[in-house]
């Protein structure tokens, strides 16, 4: 029965999605996701993103239309890592549309920010694993935490989903991207190839230029504290201590006053010069800490997702090059 439906679909639509110029139907979660899947798929696909420029991916759930959507998608791109809380119930409704994660196989990064002297001397974080392979992260940075038992929010071990603030991530994006393309259009896999080959050049020339950017930060003012912690990945790769965050591991969580406390009296005391707070998600507990600590709040971080087209991070390359402006404007003496 299933092979004679399939049979009709065949004689009904003879060429296959993406085949004979009808453009390969992609739907991605995030706008950042959104931006690097049209970067790979060029002229040959249509993206969409579920997740609209300029909202908080943590807090944002799906309307009926985009249960439509990802039912009429010949592909769904995902970043993976529990950061999707929201995908399961879309998914249910479209079992036949294929799903990517397009993590597998980047190290991945627990939660987890610290204090200084609770770390290796660079204030790195040890990976926990490649993505895909390892399987130690729990759907919801919440379930990890609950398992693991520990009193505060930011347990060790649950794992840290913002791959995309280091560029060397989004090169291995751009590969699975450009595999899930030529998977399901064939004809067109030498241009997915073609066009993620390009795409890595211009992430290895935004890496060297974010590089360059922040070479004004000297290294005892190199930490960084977020509004949410989102910048785990960005301060692994480029040498910075991530501190923590205000909120926690998503702009979700609810800070407790005894963590805000503390937190206070680590940034007086190693004179961290600002706060970082973003622009998807309204920040008062960062101006209460900053307030507190008598530095100021940088507001203007793109965390979640991409600016409106006319805005400074329309793209991705724009995004990651503008926020460390920001980080370096503020951070540097
Ligand atoms: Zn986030």
């Amino acid at each position: 029965m299933k092979r004679l439906a399939l049979l009709f679909l065949i004689f009904l639509f003879p060429f296959g999605a993406g085949a004979q110029g009808e453009p390969l139907k992609v739907v991605a979660t995030s706008s950042i996701l959104a931006d690097v899947a049209r970067s790979v798929g060029g002229e040959y696909v249509t993206v969409t993103a579920l997740i609209p420029a300029g909202a908080d991916g943590h807090a944002w759930q799906p309307r009926p239309a985009d249960v439509l959507h990802v039912a009429q998608a010949d592909l769904v791109l995902a970043v993976g890592i529990g950061y999707e809380t929201f995908l399961g119930q879309l998914v249910d409704n479209a079992a036949d549309v294929p799903q990517v994660v397009v993590s597998n196989g980047i190290p991945i990064l627990p939660f987890g920010g610290h204090n200084m002297d609770d770390h290796d001397e660079a204030g790195h974080e040890e990976y926990i694993g490649l993505y895909g392979e390892a399987g130690v992260c729990a759907d919801d940075p919440h379930e990890a935490t609950a398992e693991a038992g520990h009193d505060d929010e930011l347990a060790h071990g649950a794992c840290d989903p913002h791959v995309w603030t280091d560029p060397t991530n989004v090169m291995i994006w751009a590969d699975n991207i450009a595999a899930a393309f030529a998977a399901a259009d064939p004809d067109h896999a030498g241009e997915y190839q073609a066009n993620a080959a390009a795409y890595r050049e211009q992430l290895t020339a935004l890496d060297a230029d974010v590089q360059a950017a922040l070479a004004v930060v000297p290294e005892a003012r190199r930490v960084l504290v977020t509004n949410h912690e989102f910048l785990g990945y960005f301060a692994h790769h480029y040498g910075f201590t991530l501190i923590g965050g205000i909120l926690g591991a998503t702009t979700l969580d609810e800070p407790d006053p005894q963590r805000l406390a503390a937190l206070v009296k680590t940034v007086r005391e190693l004179g961290v010069p600002a706060i970082f707070a973003e622009v998807s998600a309204a920040s008062p507990f960062a101006q209460v800490v900053a307030q507190e600590a008598g530095i100021g709040v940088v507001t203007t971080l793109y965390s979640e997702s991409l600016s409106a087209a006319d805005g400074p991070a329309a793209t991705y390359l724009d995004y990651l090059r503008y926020n460390a402006q920001q980080i370096a404007a503020a951070l540097a003496e």
